[in-house]
């Protein structure tokens, strides 16, 4: 079996989320550490994050997939921008200890032309700043499209980063479907050999969460837009594979499809009724 869930709103806090996952019919769940395109967190209640950690232990989550904002850039050129990623990364990692051994997810970054052995050095840098031994969270570097400079278009290029990370053991890797796809990786006609390929490079040990994503185009364009699970390019017999492959099993897989909360719901019945035919 897997973890299934989608996108969620901190708006109403932390709790609510859990109990929205619930009406769902999913039992994980990500959510934006902040505002997506940068800014503020939302405050954290004690009270409200001890009752979604009893509700995810009594309801048998999987781990949550928090994501950090789409503007911190930990390899960008301009130093502002950069310092400015380091805070959020530092204040994010800080926080998520409220929410004890969950999983935190973040684009590498884009090296802004500076070359990719600099945004490596840049991102490594910046997690060996941040992360401490007792703290509880993996981080998972995401896979990314290679639109533009952007970091971890390669399972080369995050074996990289991750092999200067002093605390590797705080490291993973989120596989997003829909951007290995669009990176050239053909998980819809080789799902093995893309895997074995991870393992042969990074080590499938170091997979620990999906980004369960079709996508509006074909495998190599580097455009990064979702589709709907089976109304995109890698196609819905695909996508079920992909959610049955053994090396996925236990891992949570986040939906980052265009829906709204119908569809993510429609979704995440699909999904489970793939793991029900395969039981
Ligand atoms: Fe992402
Ligand atoms: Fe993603
Ligand atoms: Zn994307």
């Amino acid at each position: 079996m897997i973890y299934i869930g989608c996108h969620l709103s901190v708006t109403n806090g932390y709790e609510a989320m859990g109990k929205t996952m619930c009406d769902f019919g999913g039992n994980t769940f990500a959510y934006f550490t902040r505002n997506p395109r940068g800014g503020r967190s939302k405050d954290i209640i004690p009270e409200d994050a001890a009752a979604l950690n009893r509700l995810l232990e009594e309801q048998r989550f999987g781990k949550l997939v928090a994501h950090g904002s789409y503007t911190m850039n930990l390899c960008a050129a301009k130093e502002s921008t950069r310092l400015n990623g380091l805070d959020m990364l530092e204040q994010d990692i800080q926080r998520m200890e409220f929410f004890p051994h969950q999983y935190y997810n973040f684009h590498p970054g884009a090296h802004t032309g500076q070359g990719a052995e600099k945004g490596i050095e840049l991102i490594a840098d910046a997690l060996n700043g941040v992360l401490f031994p007792e703290m509880s969270t993996t981080v998972l570097l995401e896979t990314m499209a290679g639109k533009g400079t952007e970091m971890g278009r390669s399972f080369e290029e995050l074996r990289e980063i991750i092999d200067r990370v002093e605390l590797k053991d705080k490291v993973g890797v989120c596989f997003d479907t829909c951007h290995v796809w669009d990176a050239g990786y053909d998980v819809a006609n080789d799902l093995d050999g893309v895997l074995h390929h991870f393992d042969d490079v990074i080590g499938l040990d170091r997979l620990r969460a999906v980004h369960f994503n079709d996508s509006k185009n074909p495998c190599g364009a580097h455009k990064d837009r979702h589709e709907k699970l089976g109304q995109g390019y890698i196609g819905m017999e695909a996508m079920k594979r992909i959610a049955l492959h053994p090396a996925l099993q236990n891992k949570p897989f986040i939906l980052e499809t265009p829906n709204d909360d119908e569809g993510y719901i429609a979704e995440i019945r699909t999904v489970k009724e793939w793991m029900e035919e395969s039981t």
